[in-house]
């Protein structure tokens, strides 16, 4: 027990130290619309290479960054870097702004700054990415913690052009009530529900509920930690055709996300 406390707060005081030493790199996961087998997006994932103990798990250091406060000094980093990317990859002519959506996780603390609307503001205007570009991932852990200020939040940022996604939906407490007050854009199945929809009915029947209230409420879906193609076979059998996982890649470095566009670029063979 002690040891365990004592190893978190050493991961915090290294992760104090990991944005100025530049132990911070984001990775980017391609979104895909496996019709047309197009890149349609990306998420930005946040990575960390301790010096000594290695590439670390973001499932392990982000409850420490959200805990301890670091993650608004992370986020914010986070949410530069990403945008500026971005916006690099629009002016190479390598995406077209219509069509392509960079998705941004945002932590419940780093939602509930005051100022986290001219946050945003400020970033887009700082790299110049069009507005419509940005797709915050939200959970629905920030919705219920104080949903009024959350819905105003989210309209002053749906008023500058900015989109929502509902990250991990089916996994908290997916109120309908909420769900029809929010102005989310698109449902992110949690992955939790795709490993298993092959196998397990009611995981099958959870996703067939999703993607109906997702059409009847008119949000988009994407299916996450897809990973198998009788997994999209089923995904597309029900209508969800938006897709992220291992099965076209795994969140990449920026230099081979750009080599994933290029390819996708090219005509399929015959
Ligand atoms: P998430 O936002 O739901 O991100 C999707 C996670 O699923 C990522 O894990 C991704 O690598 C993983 N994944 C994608 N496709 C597959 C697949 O086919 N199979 C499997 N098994 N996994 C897949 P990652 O990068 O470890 O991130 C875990 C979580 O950490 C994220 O879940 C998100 O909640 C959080 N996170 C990551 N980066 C950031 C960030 O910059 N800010 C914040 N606030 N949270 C972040
Ligand atoms: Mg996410
Ligand atoms: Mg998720």
């Amino acid at each position: 027990m002690q040891k365990a406390a004592s190893e978190r707060l050493r991961l915090e005081n290294d992760l104090r130290l990991a944005l100025a030493r530049g132990e911070f790199e984001l990775h980017f996961q391609p979104q895909v619309d496996a019709r047309t087998n197009q890149i349609i997006g990306a998420e930005a994932l946040l990575r960390w290479m301790h010096p000594t103990l290695g590439a670390q798990s973001p499932a392990l250091f982000i409850p420490i960054l959200e805990e301890s406060g670091l993650i608004l000094e992370v986020g914010g980093w986070v949410l530069a870097e990403a945008c500026h990317a971005c916006a690099q990859l629009l002016k190479q002519g390598m995406i077209d702004a219509a069509q392509f959506s960079l998705c941004v996780n945002i932590s419940p603390r780093q939602f509930r700054q005051a100022d986290f609307v001219e946050r945003v503001d400020s970033c887009l205007a700082s790299s110049h990415l069009p507005p419509n570009m940005l797709k915050l991932e939200i959970t629905e852990g920030i919705v219920i913690q104080n949903i009024d200020d959350t819905i105003a939040k989210m309209n002053r940022l749906k008023r500058l052009g900015v989109t929502f996604a509902m990250d991990d939906f089916g996994t908290g407490y997916s109120s309908l009530t909420y769900l029809k007050r929010l102005p989310v854009d698109v449902l992110k199945i949690d992955q939790s529900f795709v490993r298993d929809a092959t196998v397990d009915a009611n995981d099958a029947e959870i996703i067939r509920a999703i993607v109906a209230m997702a059409h009847s409420l008119g949000l988009d879906i994407i299916a996450e930690g897809v990973e198998q193609h009788d997994q999209l076979e089923f995904l597309q059998q029900q209508g969800c055709h938006h897709y992220q996982g291992y099965l076209f890649s795994k969140a990449v470095p920026l230099q081979s996300f750009h080599q994933l566009l290029h390819d996708n670029r090219l005509p399929a063979p015959c």
